[in-house]
């Protein structure tokens, strides 16, 4: 399979897209066509590796890693991912839980793919590969997890200031060497820029041998569609019903990977977008208009995107605005609806969600009758709800207990660095923390 970018640059093999994270002209990897499957396809596949191992095939046609496929899915689908009926006054709804990994959130599948790919790809190279991650919270934690202790591969995450939660900020600061944290003097946005600019620059990117793991890049993309095949296709034998998906959207990387899903014939209903108060996809959607803003700061933080980088994939896979949305709904929730919506579901359901996954729940509720009861549908929870104790436990007045993957997290010392948001501080702050290799490099090789 090729990869092209989404800007029109020529094409590469999966192996390179997944080491470059970004294409040469700036545009984002998208395979060159989606493969089409019928349900028989997967007739006897029902675990994620089963139904990944079908799906992702020809993704990996032409790959080095193409013997190695079925071992990448084991590593990285090693916890389950249930869909849990709920038992809500009316309609067929339930919960497709995407939070039983590492660091209990979705993110943990698409980080464990691209880390178990590229240390296979490059764990032996001379020189280490640098992860260099942006996050407004749970991206951060998911890639450090993975990339954790692995020979040859070094990351650094970028966080915001005061915008991740302390159980968040504790998942992004625990790890072993390879890891450095970077707690940024300003939002995402700028954390997302920061790294932009250090693969821009080219002495820096080519000394630290830069690869990114945002979503952009398609290592994270591919796996998360394997969360819609094996749920619409468990939904679809048990009730012979396409499910819909309310899907929480920040960056749009899970979404696309629902859509992605739908598009390569999988048995996917409607898909609705559910935004928080950071509103440039929903008004995209009402005026056309593509009118990328700073972010705004919502208890949903993990999806405080003002820029979602995703949308050019989507506008290449589907087409722009007016056709989108004929083919996706979108919802915005603020946070008052937010906290009512978590008030809700622990009355309604017995149990907490966390404030991203509750966006999807405000949606659902407020669909109109004929939508919400005439459709199955399937509300995707994107993390566990003890990860946001200090909103969520004040609301529904009890403790949320903690699932053992995060006590195992937080009982880790947790260190960072503080820097201000320019790449002098950043590239600083990298070589002293991996002094004995770049700097020496540097000494080296002419850079
Ligand atoms: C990242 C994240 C989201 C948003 O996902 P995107 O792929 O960026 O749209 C939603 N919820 C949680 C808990 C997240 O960590």
């Amino acid at each position: 399979m090729r990869y092209e970018s989404t800007r029109g640059g020529a094409g590469v093999g999966l192996d390179e897209a997944l080491v470059r994270g970004i294409a040469m002209d700036g545009g984002l990897f998208v395979p060159a066509r989606l493969p089409q499957f019928k349900i028989d396809d997967f007739e006897g596949a029902d675990s994620p590796v089963d139904v990944a191992s079908v799906m992702l095939r020809p993704f990996f046609s032409g790959s080095a890693l193409e013997n190695s496929l079925r071992n990448i899915l084991e590593e990285t689908f090693d916890f389950p991912i249930p869909t849990t009926p709920l038992p809500a006054r009316s309609g067929s709804v339930s919960l497709l839980e995407l939070y039983h990994g590492p660091t209990a959130a979705f993110k943990d599948v698409g980080a464990g793919f691209l880390a178990a790919c590229l240390s296979r790809l490059e764990g032996d190279s001379a020189a280490p590969l640098t992860i260099l991650v942006a996050t407004s919270g749970d991206t951060g934690g998911a890639v450090a997890a993975a990339f954790d202790s692995r020979p040859g591969m070094r990351v650094v995450v970028l966080f915001p200031e005061g915008r991740v939660s302390a159980r968040q900020a504790h998942q992004l600061t625990c790890w072993s060497d390879n890891v450095l944290s970077l707690c940024v003097k300003g939002t995402f946005d700028d954390c997302q820029a920061l790294v932009k600019a250090a693969f821009a620059d080219e002495g820096l990117s080519g000394r630290y041998r830069f690869s990114s793991a945002n979503s952009i890049n398609i290592g994270r993309l591919l796996p998360q569609t394997t969360y819609y095949a094996v749920a619409s296709l468990r939904h679809y034998r048990e009730s012979g019903n396409k499910p819909g998906f309310v899907v929480p959207t920040g960056n749009l990387g899970n979404a696309l990977a629902c859509i992605m899903a739908r598009e390569m014939g999988l048995p996917i209903g409607p898909i609705v977008l559910a935004t928080n108060a950071n509103r440039t996809i929903p008004e995209y959607f009402d005026t056309l208009e593509w009118l990328p803003r700073a972010s705004v700061q919502t208890l949903a933080s993990a999806m405080d995107v003002g820029d979602p980088s995703n949308m050019e994939r989507l506008r290449g896979l589907l087409g722009d605005a007016e056709i989108l949305r004929e083919r996706l709904g979108v919802v915005s929730v603020n946070d008052e609806q937010i906290k009512s919506a978590i008030v809700e579901d622990y009355a309604e359901f017995g149990f907490a969600t966390c404030p991203h996954t509750a966006t999807a729940t405000h949606a659902w509720r407020h669909f109109d009758e004929a939508t919400r009861d005439g459709q199955d549908w399937i509300l995707v929870a994107t993390a566990h709800p003890a990860k946001f104790e200090t909103i969520v436990e004040p609301l529904i007045q009890t403790v949320v207990p903690l699932p053992k993957e995060l006590e195992a997290i937080l009982s880790r010392p947790s260190r960072y660095r503080t820097i201000d948001p320019d790449l002098d501080a950043l590239e600083l702050a990298m070589n002293e923390h991996f002094r004995a290799g770049p700097l020496d490099a540097k000494g080296t090789d002419g850079h």
